[in-house]
Parts: structure tokens; sequence; C-alpha cells
């Protein structure tokens, strides 16, 4: 898997779509690549944040600012 794979399954996991912890090729790449693991981190708080045990359903707004900040984390840790 390659870091910009990687961020495509960001977003779907921002979307509610996929478990990254699940996912066996998110684990490893994350494993080997720190830049993904920062990023990975950040999102992973930010959402759990969110969540504050409520069901998982993000605000379609929400959402957009994620992806927005996600894509302006990646750029950052990937220079
Ligand atoms: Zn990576």
């Amino acid at each position: 898997m390659e870091c910009d794979e990687l961020l495509t399954l960001l977003n779907d996991y921002v979307d509610g779509e996929i478990e990254p912890g699940l996912c066996a090729e998110f684990e490893k790449h994350i494993a080997g690549c720190n830049p993904c693991q920062v990023v990975v981190d950040n999102i992973r708080k930010t959402i759990t944040l969110y969540k504050d045990g409520q069901p998982y359903e993000l605000p379609v707004e929400f959402r957009r600012r994620l992806h927005t900040a996600l894509r302006q984390r990646w750029k950052e840790t990937h220079q």
C-alpha cells in the first residue's frame, strides 16, 4: 500500500465506511511509515473526541472539514 492509498482509506474512515483497525493492509503500512502514523493518530483522536460515547454519525459539514484538515495534515507530514 502507498501513502496516497492510505489517505483515500482515511477519507472513507472519516465517512464511517471502514474501520482501519480491521484492515490488515492499513495496519501494515502504518507500522512501517511514521508520517502516516502521525496523521492516523490525529484523525482517530479527532473522531474519538467527537464521538464521546455517542453513536458514530458525523454531520456532512463536519466530515467535509475533517477531509480538508486531513489533506492539510497530510501535506505537512509528507513534504
Ligand atoms: Zn505512508
